[in-house]
């Protein structure tokens, strides 16, 4: 298999975009991809004080690493959580990646609120998200940042959707937008740059890189099933993840105010609804 762009020996071959590639070409692509996604999406704007919240997995790593290349400035936030060697690996595999791409790192111990993860004895990812989600939030304010960035993923965004839909609950969407504005002077906006992205590529990103990131699973983490039947779909529909998540931003997106058509008056989504258009269409014949 050879790289599409240069001829070189492929190391990839992106079945959602039907392209091999090499590791240089790869590099590049993956570095256009994140750039384009920030720039369409408007994830980061002028004169936003960045702060990336960092885990030491490969998510959190590709996404410090692309954007540091991409001239963005910033500062990492690593959580400690308490988890005994999972915590204390993760934080090293941080403090090397700080000082790959030269960023200050801060780091903030939950146990300073009194507690850790293991003491947790119900709903250990709930609280772990909640505590995670202030942590972030109170810091970034705090000390004068204006957004906090975090890599969630493409799956990462579709198989949460699938789950709430599942479960019933259809408030989500604008949840899962890579831009999300604060609605109180406390909040600052949230981002995720690489939404658009998928794990797969942000792990080719690191292995080639060389980047240091710990591969071990958090030992609370559940059994991942809306992920594997996201990854099961997009095995059998090459492309899916990447256009599901694009149509949810774009349904997100949408406000939500409803408008009356400027022929008949009905409910409609533009300014003449879909009946009168229809109506027009086949009354000319
Ligand atoms: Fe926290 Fe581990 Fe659950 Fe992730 S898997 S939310 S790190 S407890
Ligand atoms: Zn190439």
């Amino acid at each position: 298999m050879r790289c599409k762009k240069c001829g070189r020996k492929a190391v990839t071959n992106l079945r959602a975009y039907r392209i091999a590639l090499c590791s240089d070409c790869y590099l590049d692509f993956y570095k256009r991809m994140v750039q384009r996604s920030i720039k369409k999406h408007k994830i980061f704007m002028e004169g936003d004080e960045i702060l990336l919240a960092v885990s030491g997995g490969k998510d959190s790593s590709a996404m410090a690493s692309v954007l540091s290349n991409l001239g963005y400035e910033f500062d990492m936030l690593y959580i400690d959580l308490g988890i005994g060697s999972y915590s204390e690996d993760s934080r090293k595999k941080v403090e090397e990646l700080a000082g790959i791409i030269e960023k200050d790192l801060h780091i903030v111990e939950l146990r300073e609120y009194g507690f850790t993860i293991p003491e947790v004895k119900d709903r250990v990812c709930s609280v772990c998200g909640t505590a995670k989600r202030y942590i972030m939030n109170r810091f970034a304010r705090e000390n004068g940042f204006t957004v906090v960035a975090t890599g969630h993923t493409a799956e990462d965004l579709v198989s949460f959707y699938l789950k709430n839909i599942a479960g019933g609950q259809r408030e989500y969407a604008e949840k899962l937008l890579p831009r999300i504005e604060p609605f109180d002077a406390k909040l600052v906006a949230k981002a995720r740059p690489l939404f658009e992205v998928s794990e797969k590529e942000n792990m080719l990103y690191v292995i080639i890189k060389g980047l240091p990131f710990k591969n071990e699973e958090c030992p609370f983490a559940p059994k991942p099933e809306w992920k594997e039947i996201v990854y099961d779909i997009e095995l059998k529909k090459p492309g899916f993840v990447k256009n599901f998540v694009r149509g949810l931003v774009t349904e997100a997106k949408k406000p939500l105010e409803t408008r009356h058509c400027s022929i008949c008056g009905e409910i409609s989504s533009g300014e003449i609804c879909s009946f009168c258009k229809i109506r027009m269409r086949l009354s000319k014949k």
